[in-house]
């Protein structure tokens, strides 16, 4: 989405939710997705956010909840009406940044890893040690994203069940629980994929296709709500509630 169809997005969201404020997340889960978040202002990557939004936008959605006696709820395969949290590729912003906001608003979320980037050497990936200190902190769980990143829907199907069954095993290992989420690389998925990752163990799987997950036959497709870069605060309840979800690619 250009610069100029995101401001006509965003005119057109406040439009919709000042007129008939959507609310979804109270027929079902709202899963909100995030992957990075810096320090350095001067960042262009759409999802690397700012800490400072990352921590006002999370701020103004914990106290709408709480106004309105909404949710967070944990990723899982069955849909709960409230917010659910998830981070893909497993930065280390995660670990860093973001986990203390969660803490300090007793918010639960879940973050998808990637085992080539973990087990890589570019630092801006979490390392197995961050994850097992991950692991200690209360309302954090995890799902996979693959050995690789690649998308899943280029792959025959015994690479797609590597794909899946080997970064799961690894995740196990590292984390001592089991691991029955994951989220598609690049958002990627066909029923194929969805059929084989199910018969893979998965009971719950993520996409970037976005909507409300309210129904449990979508636990293997569920869809989520991109936060970007240049989201400002109020845009992050607007996605959240719905105001996006006709605007969006
Ligand atoms: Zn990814």
């Amino acid at each position: 989405m250009n610069r100029i169809k995101y401001v006509a997005a965003r005119w057109l969201a406040t439009t919709v939710s000042r007129l008939q404020s959507p609310d979804l997340s109270q027929v079902g889960t709202r899963v909100l997705m995030f992957h990075d978040i810096n320090t350095d202002d001067s960042s262009y990557d759409m999802y690397s956010l700012p800490l400072s939004r990352f921590d006002s936008g999370l701020r103004v959605i914990a106290q709408w909840a709480v106004e309105h006696s909404r949710s967070f709820v944990e990723f899982s395969a069955v849909p709960r009406p409230g917010i659910a949290v998830t981070f893909d590729d497993g930065y280390k912003s995660t670990l860093t940044l973001a986990a203390p906001i969660f803490a300090s608003l007793n918010i639960p979320f879940h973050i998808f890893l990637t085992q080539s980037y973990v087990e890589g050497v570019d630092k801006r990936f979490l390392r197995p040690t961050d994850i097992r200190e991950l692991c200690s902190i209360p309302g954090i769980s995890f799902g996979v994203h693959g050995v690789s990143h690649q998308r899943l829907t280029n792959l025959n199907p015994d690479q797609v069940r590597v794909e899946i069954q080997q970064s799961r095993d690894w995740l196990e290992q590292l984390v001592g629980k089991p691991v029955t989420s994951l989220s598609y690389p690049h958002g990627e998925f066909n029923s194929t994929v969805s059929n084989l990752a199910g018969e893979c163990g998965v009971l719950s799987a993520a996409c970037s296709r976005v909507g409300t997950f309210t129904n449990v036959k979508e636990a293997l497709q569920i869809p989520r709500i991109d936060i970007w870069a240049h989201d400002q605060q109020h845009v992050f309840l607007q996605k959240t509630l719905g105001a996006w979800d006709r605007l969006l690619p």
